[in-house]
C-alpha cells in the first residue's frame, strides 16, 4: 500500500465577511473501503504564523482522522508525515490577504499493492526436487533451417541469462513449455521450484 498526496489552492478575492483572512485546509481520502462514509478534514487558521503554532496538536487530530477514514496504523504515519509536508509546501507557494480567504485542498489517495505478491514470493523460495529436476526434458539445440526461422523471438534464447542457445548446447524444456539453458535453470532450482517465466511449479524438495 501507497499513500500519494495531491493539493490544489485556492485564493477567495471576495469571501463571505467571516472567512475572510482565513486560512482552511480541507483534507479529502480515497482508496480505503470506508472513505465514501469519511467527511473531510477540515483545519481553520487566522494566519499563516498559527498554522505552525496550532499544527502540533492539530496533528494528533490528523492521525484520528486518518486511522476513522480507513488508514491502518502502519500507513497514518507514512500520511501524517507527507500531509505535513504538502501543508507547509502549498503554504509557502500561497499568498496570505487579510482580505482574502485562502482554502488548501488536499486529497490523500490510497494505492493498495498486488494482493499476496509478498507471501507468493516465500512460497516460491523452496528449492525443486532433485528428482524433477532430473527427469525435465532436455534437448541438443541445433540451429537449424527451422529454428533460423523464429530466431527472433523469445523461443531461442534463456530467459535467465538472455543468451541465444548455441549450437549443441543443452536446452531444458519446462512441462509449460518455457526453455531455458541447462546450467541456469539447474541453479534457479536450486533456490525456487517455479518456472521464472509462467510460475509453473515443479515439485518442491522434501
Ligand atoms: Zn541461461
Ligand atoms: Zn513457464
Amino acid at each position: 500500500m501507497e499513500v500519494e498526496i495531491t493539493f490544489a489552492g485556492e485564493i477567495n478575492l471576495k469571501p463571505k465577511s467571516e472567512d475572510a483572512g482565513k486560512l482552511k485546509i480541507c483534507i479529502s481520502v480515497s482508496g480505503t473501503s470506508i472513505d465514501r462514509e469519511t467527511p473531510n478534514f477540515v483545519l481553520s487558521y487566522d494566519d499563516f504564523e498559527s498554522v505552525v503554532s496550532s499544527y502540533p496538536s492539530d496533528l494528533k487530530e490528523l492521525k484520528g482522522w486518518l486511522d476513522l477514514a480507513g488508514l491502518t496504523h502502519q500507513y497514518v504515519d507514512d500520511a501524517t508525515r507527507k500531509l505535513t509536508e504538502c501543508i507547509y509546501n502549498s503554504l509557502m507557494s500561497m499568498v496570505f490577504s487579510p482580505v482574502c480567504a485562502t482554502l488548501v485542498n488536499i486529497h490523500c489517495k490510497i494505492i493498495p499493492s498486488p494482493p499476496q505478491a509478498h507471501t507468493n514470493n516465500i512460497r516460491l523460495m523452496i528449492p525443486a526436487s532433485k528428482l524433477s529436476v532430473d527427469r525435465l526434458a532436455r534437448r541438443i539445440f541445433k540451429n537449424d533451417k527451422k529454428m533460423k526461422t523464429s530466431s527472433n523471438s523469445d523461443d531461442n534464447k534463456c530467459s535467465i541469462c538472455m543468451k541465444g542457445f548455441g549450437k549443441d548446447e543443452i536446452v531444458v524444456t519446462l512441462p509449460c513449455g518455457h526453455e531455458f539453458d541447462d546450467t541456469c535453470i539447474v541453479k534457479w532450482f536450486l533456490i525456487n521450484h517455479a518456472c521464472p517465466l509462467c510460475r509453473f511449479e515443479l515439485p518442491c524438495q522434501e
